[in-house]
């Protein structure tokens, strides 16, 4: 008789014990889902913005292949890092460790004009590794910047054909990236002008590479 009893009350038990499990795996299920609606866009999106910089890094070097026997590195980072330059908190190059500098952030916020935002930044600061590497930057800093767009220009020449709707969107990155602050030494150039030395050093580099390059040298 016990044995019976117990049997009867085991019975209920793991029948309510498999339901649980399977509320379990329901809720776990759900919680899944919940996750990838919330997290997938930023998780992909920031790869994306790598494989971007990237890809525009070895635009740059290959352009620039023939020439630099000791190309700048590459790191990418969020929010802030160290470097031989100190502390570094927006793209840019250090010549101290000859590297260039991502950040992430940034990127993303540049893009929202076009992806072709992050081909426009490392095309600019793999300019300034040049700049350094050649000595051929200049101590002014609006010319030093305006110079620097130019040879952007003559590096993305060799990613995008001149009818290339991407072109017209990286034209409206190099006009926002222009200030008007030009009583500051920080003073990059104006909307125009940044906008200027960017088709120039493209529209030469379309009619030859190193005309491209060379035009961006005697111009600034
Ligand atoms: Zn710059």
């Amino acid at each position: 008789m016990k044995t019976t009893a117990c049997s009867y009350k085991l019975l209920p038990l793991s029948f309510f014990g498999i339901f649980r499990d399977w509320v379990d795996v329901l809720m776990s299920i759900r919680i899944i889902i919940v996750l990838l609606i919330t997290f997938p866009i930023s998780s992909h999106a920031e790869d994306q913005y790598e494989i971007l910089a990237r890809d525009a890094f070895l635009i740059s070097k290959n352009f620039m292949k023939s020439n630099s026997a000791n190309p700048p590195n590459l790191q990418i980072f969020t929010s802030s890092t160290g470097s031989k330059c100190g502390k570094i908190t927006a793209s840019g190059f250090c010549p101290a460790d000859n590297k260039i500098y991502l950040e992430k952030n940034q990127l993303k916020s540049f893009s929202k004009i076009d992806p072709v935002a992050v081909y426009v930044i490392v095309a600019h600061e793999y300019a300034h590794a040049m700049q350094f590497r050649f000595r051929f930057g200049r101590s002014y800093t609006v010319l030093n910047e305006l110079q620097a767009d130019c040879l952007a220009g003559t590096y993305l020449s060799g990613k995008f054909k001149s009818d290339d709707v991407k072109i017209k969107n990286a034209l409206r990155v190099a006009w926002s990236s222009g200030d008007f602050k030009w009583r500051s030494e920080q003073h990059h150039g104006f909307p125009h002008q940044r906008t200027q030395a960017f088709i120039h050093g493209m529209a030469q580099s379309y009619l030859s590479k190193e005309n491209g390059v060379l035009s961006c040298l005697d111009l600034f």
